[in-house]
């Protein structure tokens, strides 16, 4: 037995050891994920170093991690057949503070710019977190070059630590035994909880993890194997053990990236939507994130924006340490080059799929369509974006199908210059909606929009094609009047010029009755028929989204509209010829507040129906009065 000597941590490191311990990780656990990935690090490095050079290695030896816990000592035992280390070695690796991140983390202190505290949080400190949950750790160790002998080294993880020579002669490798901080017993010497936590972080670490006589990491790294040699039941296999959908992923997405940063990903698109982003499933989205099999982060939400949320997987990548922390992945250059390859490939694979196959990508659509959609926040993919999104339109026959703004073009009427959309809570409003009967007539498409979100794609789109986005309401009815209609124009006689005199005053008597609920009565160049719309005033934006507006500013007012009336309308032309009799006619008062609130009723306006309700009862309680009087 050598003799033992002690060693001075430098005084960075125990102030370092000392806030570790009480602040760094929330996660006490992740301890474990550091010793295991130094230990498939090691195996990893005997691997390479075995087979390129004659140096005497013991190839009987396994190649793998065990964990063993010991209930009644309280300790758990990290032990691997990798490098092991020399003496020199030990103290260069775990008794200073040379390597990656610690190393960072006391030089920033030294400098003084920026307190410890915050530097930790900005950096992971690998095998130190062990002291999170252990009074005293062990580390016996070996190294595979020759005649080399067992190294002890223990400490406290306080200011110092001894080193000692064995004579033992113990097989190649490193043993870790961590003797367990009392209230953190219970937890770390139960197997299945050691199991759980090994799942999580370390499944897919390429060496056996052996927990007793059984091996914790069974499914493989498939992201890591060449694709070809992947049957689609694997990837079936892992896309259920990755989300536990119990059906098959409905995509799957396998690359592998070398510049300019090197990854691999496998992704999924799954065949349901699972609403991540409403309700309590909010925060259930994003991309595992390994660096070199181990786990770094679940759920990463900045490898991909949230409007491919739908998308599930893996991405691993070499090039990041192993301990960065979540801060600093977060304005990680690295990671923000990931994140647009990824966003590139997704936005492909979608195109490539559109492009072969309409009737899945409609498939895709409607499950995932209402997330994809909030890509219109992506300024640097607009074009992209507006090429993959997809919307019900009035040539559909019926609210399920889908069109391209592409497919619209190709259908437009010769000389139409504008895309039209309309926003309605149903195929069936739309139908009914005033400002689209012009379009009806005309035989010209309008996109139907079912969610407010779909009209805030329309605004970033702007324009396709050379075709500008219109939304219905704001076309200008003179210029939609050139087209040849398709429908048979209404057969009206003409007013005569003294029934246009009376329209004049009708409508100026309407003014009159509405006041200033209305900021004017007009004659419609747009109606067919209804006998009255609701317009917004010029240059304003469409209903649908003053909507929006007013409900975020919580103003609940009714908008001043302008009423616009349609001449042609049997209801029109009773009311110029009562008009004509009689110009105090109660029935006109009556009709235009009538006509105003049904309006705003069909609009979504009308907070308060009690009069509407009143005037229809009394109008009925008349006319079924005049019917029984004509039946007699
Ligand atoms: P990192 O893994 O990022 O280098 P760590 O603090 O986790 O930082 O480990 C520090 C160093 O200690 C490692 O780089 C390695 O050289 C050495 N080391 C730790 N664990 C082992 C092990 N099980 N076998 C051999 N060397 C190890
Ligand atoms: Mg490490």
């Amino acid at each position: 037995m050598g003799r033992k000597t002690t060693h001075k941590f430098k005084a960075e490191i125990s102030q370092l050891l000392d806030i570790l311990v009480h602040s760094l990780y929330t996660n006490k656990e992740i301890f474990l994920r550091e010793l295991v990935s130094n230990a498939s690090d090691a195996l990893e490095k005997y691997r390479f170093q075995s087979s390129t050079a004659d140096n005497g290695a013991d190839d009987s030896l396994p190649l793998e991690i065990r964990i063993e816990t010991d209930e009644e000592a309280g300790t758990v035992t990290v032990t691997d057949t990798g490098v092991g280390m020399t003496r020199e070695e030990v103290m260069a690796n775990i008794g200073t503070i040379a390597h990656s991140g610690t190393a960072q983390i006391a030089k920033l202190a030294q400098e003084g710019k920026e307190s410890l505290d915050t530097l930790i949080g900005r950096f992971g400190v690998g095998f130190y977190s062990v002291y999170m949950v252990a009074d005293e750790v062990t580390v016996k160790t070996r190294s595979m070059q020759p005649d080399s002998p067992v190294i002890v080294w223990t400490s406290d993880g306080r200011t110092d630590y001894k080193l000692q020579e064995l004579d033992e002669d113990l097989p190649r490798g490193t043993s870790i035994t961590v003797q367990l901080k009392d209230d953190l017993k219970g937890q770390f010497t139960n197997t299945a909880h050691i199991k759980q936590v090994l799942t999580k972080h370390s499944n897919f670490v390429n060496f056996p993890i052996m927990v007793g006589d059984e091996r914790v990491n069974t499914v493989p790294a498939l992201w890591r194997e060449p694709k070809f040699q992947i049957k689609p039941e694997q990837y079936a296999e892992f896309y259920k053990f990755l989300t536990f959908d119990s059906e098959d992923p409905f995509d799957t997405m396998h690359i592998s990236v070398d510049a300019p940063v090197q990854f691999n990903a496998l992704m999924f698109i799954p065949p349901k939507s699972t609403d991540f982003l409403t309700g309590m499933n909010r925060d259930n989205w994003g991309l595992d994130l390994y660096v070199r099999r181990v786990l770094i982060q679940h759920q990463n939400k900045d490898l991909l924006p949230e409007y491919l949320s739908f998308v599930r997987g893996v991405v691993d990548t070499e090039d990041l340490p192993l301990n960065i922390s979540r801060e600093t992945l977060q304005d990680n250059v690295l990671m923000r080059k990931i994140s647009s390859t990824l966003t590139k490939q997704v936005l492909s694979h979608l195109e490539k799929m559109a492009a072969d196959n309409a009737d899945r990508y409609a498939e895709f659509w409607k499950e995932h369509g209402s997330i994809f959609k909030a890509g219109y926040m992506d300024f640097i993919h607009k074009d992209r974006y507006a090429k993959l999104v997809r919307f019900n339109s009035s040539e559909q026959e019926d609210a399920d199908g889908l069109t391209s703004l592409a497919d619209y073009v190709s259908r437009a009427r010769e000389g139409q210059k504008e895309i039209y959309y309309a926003y309605g809570a149903s195929r069936e409003a739309l139908a009914l909606n005033p400002h689209l009967e012009m379009f009806r007539r005309k035989g010209i498409e309008v996109l139907y929009l079912y969610e407010p979100i779909d009209e805030f794609a329309m605004d970033t789109i702007r324009e396709f094609e050379e075709f500008k986005l219109v939304a219905a309401e704001h076309a200008d009815p003179a210029a939609l009047d050139a087209f040849e209609s398709k429908a048979d124009e209404p057969d009206v006689p003409e007013l005569n010029e003294e029934q246009s005199s009376t329209l004049d005053k009708l409508m100026a008597r309407i003014k009159e009755v509405l006041g200033d609920s209305v900021s004017e009565v007009k004659v419609s160049a747009r109606l067919s028929d209804s006998p009255v719309c609701l317009s917004n005033p010029d240059g304003h934006v469409t209903s649908s989204m003053d909507k929006i507006m007013r409900a975020v500013s919580k103003d609940t007012s009714i908008p001043v509209k302008v009423l616009e009336i349609n001449p042609d309308h049997a209801l029109v032309r009773n009311m110029i010829d009562i008009y004509a009799k009689n110009n105090d006619d109660p029935f006109v008062e009556q009709a235009a507040r009538q006509l105003y609130e049904s309006a705003l009723l069909l609009e979504g306006y009308l907070t308060d129906p009690h009069a509407l309700v009143g005037r229809i009862q009394s109008l009925l309680t008349q006319s079924s009065g005049w019917y029984v009087k004509a039946e007699d």
